[in-house]
């Protein structure tokens, strides 16, 4: 069954993308769950409507996951051959680009040049997995007797990959492409908000080769499908990107099946402003940290602290320099902030900041939907600054995912150590400043798994990232972010040729062969 509406997306159609099938241990069919409507952020019309896996559909994608990593060969072939294909995925997924970015810009609301570059990053991350694959190595360790000991790794077996919607092809390649380099199956979970790109993605690795089975893509509730997922005894590991909340819930799930979990959370981050930082390239990259995707980014620098001496001028500077960022469709290619994913969320983003103002808060620029009547129907939120808080107010603990940043101003260094590690999170944060020792200082003081220097929001696959806190557990992205889809083996080999001596004269006592 295929969906009546046929979208364009800058003239391109992608009717042929938006079949009613989730892909299930290696056949694409209609889920067995309710039907979900996608729907464009810009416009708030629903686009396309699936329906959605359930809870059968879970235990049939992990039962032909198993099936297929034992029968297709995949669990035991050569790191160079598995990497072979992955290869050949990521070069179809650069070679796709725009279609899945047409696709991601129409199911999110980003920005083409977002999706774009998130689609080109899912690329590079294949070839960069499949790359890495092939040089991780064995080990054969110092033996204390005669034998020789290797330590060696292997597949956990069924991985279950649990996505949000923000930037949904990157989180999937991180994700799937070590899972499927480490040797296993994976059934992935995209959420029910914006399921079509994860699927695009099962029909390209499907093109390329990937044997049928080892990848399923099954689109729909967390509470059901999710849950049933983390759940289920067939699968060995969970990779997790979403809330705190639930992944605080999930940890719970997998340490009941005594399951390893990675979890990658919410945060809070700090970005601070010293005195002597080059003003322009801080506002660009304070801008860039806090509004690029809309705020609705893990990592987002949404605590911006700012040494009291140039406070008022710094943000003065930011608030002009933010009035002036372009809102609009995802589409239109001048547009910087684009809706937000829904408009559910663009309301909870707005109560938050009203929360903040009947708490004393004062807005300096945004706070409000945007004016133009061009703009009335879709999801979004005029990027907006806060100030007259302290860093114990709600809006500097609570994560907002949103366009919504909080300036804050510090005296000195250990006031502003104080303030930026006040948070129940711990996942980025940014400094800016032209002093290297200060840089060093501060960077190994700060709690969080990334920090920024002069720069912001950069991601590098060959590069670990990881949250501290509620920020989350575990490490994704580099050879570790490999490694955490296998567990590890230890064996033993015999080269003596002798019984051992704590038996050995039973043993010889009831020995057959002849004694000379
Ligand atoms: P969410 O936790 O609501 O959902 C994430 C995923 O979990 C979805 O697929 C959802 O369907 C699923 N889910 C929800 N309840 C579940 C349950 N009971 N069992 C199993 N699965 C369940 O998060 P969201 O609103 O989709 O995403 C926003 C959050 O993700 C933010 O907090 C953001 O900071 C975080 N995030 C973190 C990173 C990171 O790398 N640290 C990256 C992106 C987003």
């Amino acid at each position: 069954m295929s969906t009546e509406i046929a979208p364009l997306m800058g003239g391109q159609a992608l009717g042929h993308l938006l079949r009613d099938e989730v892909f299930v241990g290696g056949r694409w069919r209609a889920g067995t769950g309710d039907v979900i409507e996608t729907v464009d952020p810009s416009t708030g019309e629903v686009f396309a409507r699936l329906h959605a896996a359930d809870v059968e559909d879970v235990d049939e994608a992990v039962r032909a996951g198993e099936r297929a990593a034992r029968e297709s060969g995949w669990r035991d072939a050569a790191p160079h051959e598995r990497a072979a294909v992955l290869r050949r995925i990521g070069d179809a997924v650069e070679r796709r680009a725009d279609e899945i970015s047409a696709l991601q810009t129409l199911d999110t609301g980003k920005t083409r040049a977002e999706t774009t570059a998130l689609a080109r990053s899912a690329a590079a991350t294949f070839r960069y997995v499949a790359a890495a694959v092939e040089t991780l190595e064995d080990q054969v360790t110092p033996p204390r007797g005669p034998y020789l000991t290797i330590a060696t790794w292997e597949p956990v077996g069924v991985v279950a990959s649990i996505t949000p919607w923000n930037s949904p092809i990157a989180s999937d390649a991180q994700k799937i492409a070590p899972a499927l380099a480490a040797g296993n199956a994976v059934v992935a979970k995209p959420p029910a908000w914006a399921p079509w790109v994860t699927l695009f993605l099962a029909r390209i690795a499907e093109d390329e080769g990937l044997p049928a089975g080892l990848l399923s893509v099954l689109p729909g509730p967390g509470r059901t499908v999710g849950e049933a997922l983390v759940a289920h005894p067939g699968v060995g590991k969970l990779t997790f990107t979403g809330g705190t909340s639930t992944g605080r819930h999930l940890a719970h799930v997998a340490a009941d099946k005594l399951m390893p979990a990675t979890l990658e959370l919410g945060g809070k981050s700090p970005t601070i402003v010293f005195e002597d930082a080059d003003l322009t390239q801080t506002i660009a990259g304070l801008l860039f940290g806090i509004f690029s995707s809309s705020g609705q980014s893990c990592i987002a620098g949404s605590r911006i602290f700012v040494q009291r001496t140039i406070f008022d001028d710094l943000v003065a500077r930011l608030v002009e320099a933010t009035r002036r960022l372009r809102v609009g469709p995802g589409s239109d290619p001048r547009t910087q902030v684009a809706p937000l994913i829904s408009h559910a969320h663009r309301d909870q983003v707005a109560a938050m900041v009203d929360a903040a103002v009947a708490d004393g808060a004062q807005v300096l620029v945004g706070g409000a939907l945007p004016s133009d009547p061009e703009l009335a129907d879709g999801a979004y939120y005029l990027p907006t600054i806060i100030a007259g808080v302290d860093n114990s107010a709600t809006i500097c603990q609570e994560e907002v995912f949103g366009p919504v940043a909080v300036v804050l101003p510090f005296d000195d260094e250990a006031d502003l150590i104080a303030q930026a590690n006040d948070s129940r999170y711990g996942l980025a944060s940014g400094i800016w400043t032209a002093d290297y020792r200060r840089i060093h200082r501060i960077a190994r003081q700060l709690v969080a798994g990334t920090v920024y220097v002069n720069t912001y929001k950069q991601f590098s696959i060959s590069t670990p990232f990881a949250g501290v806190r509620d920020s989350g557990m575990g490490v994704e992205k580099g050879r570790e972010g490999i490694r955490s889809y296998m567990r590890q083996k230890s064996i033993y080999i015999d080269l003596s040729g002798e019984p051992l001596p704590w038996a050995a004269e039973q043993a010889r006592a009831v020995d057959p062969t002849p004694v000379d």
